[in-house]
């Protein structure tokens, strides 16, 4: 029933990094797959379980700065299931979450090409969990919201965000500065917790935490890249009271460590 068909393509979520959040249905679609279409967010163990005959084609995008156009990804898609391929359409986290997944499936659907999509872990609530935050906690935070700070279009609703219980930006990175001034200007308080979870899940997870009006220099002084989220709301201050191994088991299950990567607080 989950073997891939022939001229079909999957869009299949991989998860936020870590090869054991990836789901049975992805791993079973990856061993009959003919040809791989991934991103730069790809664990490599995932793609290990790409059976290895299959064909791997990188197109490098991660969030926003893309290096193979969104067009050229649809065209590729297109023509592989064309050549009779089973196609598997690999993303990070889940491919409806700020992964571009709902334009694929509209340029597949428009050619009449069969698809599936295959739901996959997000980052957006797997990072804060590998960081020791649930992103809801009774009496805490009874809603989250998730956004980008990349956007095109209109301007974000800074007021509507502010006013998040628990707010999940993805793709905050270069605009750190510019998102918590916004945010704050807009009415949260300053001292509102923040973390900043780089690298959620994978090897080298790190996690900074800082009042809202500290946390972008806090990151510019960690030099912290991509990818990362950026979590505000009073739920990122229960890190203090959850173990250390929580926030570790993610990765402590494979590596059979529970080191906490390359630090953080
Ligand atoms: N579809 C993905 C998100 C794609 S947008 C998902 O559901 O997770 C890419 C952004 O996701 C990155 O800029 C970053 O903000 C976030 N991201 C992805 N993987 C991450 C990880 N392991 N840790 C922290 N943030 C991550």
């Amino acid at each position: 029933m989950s073997e891939p068909k022939e001229g079909t393509v999957y869009l299949v979520g991989a998860g936020p990094g870590d090869p054991g959040l990836l789901t049975l249905r992805a791993a079973r679609l990856l061993a009959g797959a003919d040809t791989v279409v991934y991103d730069r967010l790809i664990h490599p163990d995932v793609l290990a379980h790409a059976r290895p005959r299959a064909r791997l084609l990188f197109v490098g995008k991660e969030g926003g700065g893309e290096s193979v156009a969104q067009e050229e990804i649809h065209a590729l898609l297109i023509s592989q299931a064309r050549l009779g391929r089973a196609v598997v359409r690999l993303k990070g986290g889940d491919p409806f979450v700020f992964g571009r997944g709902g334009e694929e499936a509209l340029a597949l659907e428009e050619a009449g090409i069969p698809y599936e999509v295959v739901p996959g872990v997000s980052s957006g609530v797997a990072a804060p969990a590998a960081a020791g935050i649930p992103v809801t906690h009774r009496g805490v935070a009874g809603s989250v919201t998730f956004a980008t700070a990349h956007r095109t279009g209109p301007a974000p609703d800074w007021a509507h965000l502010a006013g998040a219980e628990t707010l999940v930006l993805f793709m905050a990175g270069s605009r750190l500065e510019e998102v918590t001034l916004a945010l704050i200007a807009a009415g949260r308080p300053a001292t509102t917790p923040a973390a900043i979870v780089e690298a959620g899940t994978w090897e080298h997870q790190r996690v900074f935490e800082a009042p809202l009006a500290g946390i972008a220099a806090r990151a510019r002084q960690e030099a912290v890249g991509s990818p990362a989220l950026l979590v505000v709301g009073e739920v990122v201050s229960l890190r203090a009271r959850l173990p250390a191994l929580a926030r570790d088991a993610a990765r402590g299950e494979r590596t059979g460590t529970v080191s906490r990567g390359g630090g953080g607080t």
